[in-house]
């Protein structure tokens, strides 16, 4: 394959990794950004381990580590009752602070020749003529995916950081209409965010920072003193996606922004970029192949959506993971893009429907 002039639309995660993948096969990449970076967005900030697989093959994982904090598994918590459980030996996620993210993966872009980055530019559709590919990774409302029919989630989220000793796993804190999650992101910063159901917990609207903060402040009094910085807020947080896919490629968020209480919005975004440089001149092959992966984290997301809610689903999945924490384990090693809940059998699923 000869030197492509490919468009990249969005310096988000899924653009800039689509973008350096496409640099290191030989081809002219121009990325359109229309803010000015590096970017830091509202996000809870963790990598899963299939994530950062993705960053090892793209050769930056040790520099994300190095900017970031590993973290060694996740736990869940509700009450007094909570489960915690390591990913498979050797994995780990990352937790890493956007912006610095986003400088790395801009930084690797710019080592390659070829390289054209245009900030501060919104792009149309219709101004994508001149180039042999188009790859459109412009987030969650997406002008090149809209032809599709989407529907938005009524779910909000806010993120800010903590200058506190983090542990070494992300924490889900399950409350009524709303979830917390710590993420580790440096030796002394926790990233927090909530994941808000405005009708469920009676926060919302303009208050919705401080009423997170105050939430925060109240539910962990140990870190109410602790300095809190980079408070913002960001909605909606995910879509359902249905119809036809266009002859481009759809990348990231702009493709299907998953709930992030699956905590794989970023990691899918590698694999997309993944995926779209392999498959650059075919668009089917690409969507054929992500099917799987967009099944899979569904698949894990919907379940995880129906226990939230902080209610009698919540103690009832917690209750049941305490009863069977290897099982709890085995489903977040298995939460890869590759597994469905049936692929991990019965010896997994069984003990958690043990009655009490
Ligand atoms: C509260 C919250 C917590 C989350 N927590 C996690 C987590 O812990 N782990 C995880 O893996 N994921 C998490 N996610 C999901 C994750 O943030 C997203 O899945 C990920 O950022 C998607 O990356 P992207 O590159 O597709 O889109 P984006 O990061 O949104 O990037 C899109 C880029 O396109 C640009 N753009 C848009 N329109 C145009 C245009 N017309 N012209 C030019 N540029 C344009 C935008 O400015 C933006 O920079 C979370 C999300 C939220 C909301």
């Amino acid at each position: 394959m000869g030197c492509m002039k490919m468009l990249v639309i969005g310096a988000g995660i899924a653009g800039l990794n689509c973008a350096l993948r496409l640099l290191q096969q030989g081809h002219q990449v121009t990325v359109i950004e229309r803010q000015r970076g590096p970017i830091d967005r509202v996000c809870g900030e963790g990598i899963l381990p299939f994530g950062v697989d993705l960053l090892e093959e793209l050769g930056l994982a040790d520099t994300v580590r190095q900017a970031g904090f590993p973290f060694v598994g996740l736990s869940y918590h509700h009450g007094t009752r909570q489960v915690a459980g390591n990913f498979a030996p050797g994995q780990m996620g990352i937790g890493i602070e956007r912006k610095c993210l986003d400088a790395i993966l801009r930084e690797a872009c710019a080592r390659e020749s070829g390289y054209e980055l245009k900030e501060g530019v919104r792009l149309k559709p219709g101004d994508d003529v001149g180039y042999d590919r188009v790859f459109a990774a412009d987030g969650i409302n997406s002008r090149w995916g809209a032809q599709r029919q989407i529907r938005q989630s009524s779910r909000l989220g806010v993120r800010f950081r903590v200058a506190t000793c983090p542990g070494d796993r992300v924490q889900v804190h399950f409350f009524k209409g709303y979830e917390i999650y710590f993420t580790p992101t440096q030796k002394d910063t926790l990233s927090v965010a909530c994941l808000v159901d405005p009708m469920k917990s009676g926060m919302g609207g303009s208050g919705l920072q401080s009423s997170c903060l105050a939430a925060f402040r109240q539910h962990f009094p140990e870190l109410a003193e602790a300095p809190v910085t980079d408070l913002a807020a960001r909605g909606p947080i995910s879509t359902r996606v249905s119809g036809p896919h266009p002859d481009f490629h759809l990348l990231g968020d702009a493709l299907v922004a998953f709930d992030p209480i699956c905590g794989a919005g970023m990691s899918f975004a590698l694999l997309c970029g993944k995926l779209a440089a392999a498959h650059c001149q075919d668009t089917e092959a690409y969507y054929a192949d992500l099917k799987q992966p967009q099944r899979s984290i569904g698949c894990f997301t919907d379940a995880l959506l129906f226990f939230r809610g902080g209610g009698w689903r919540t103690r009832l999945m917690l209750r049941q993971l305490a009863l069977a924490p290897a099982s709890f384990t085995r489903m977040i090693t298995a939460h890869d893009g590759r597994h469905q809940f049936l692929d991990l059998g019965f010896p997994t699923l069984l003990p958690l429907l043990r009655p009490w």
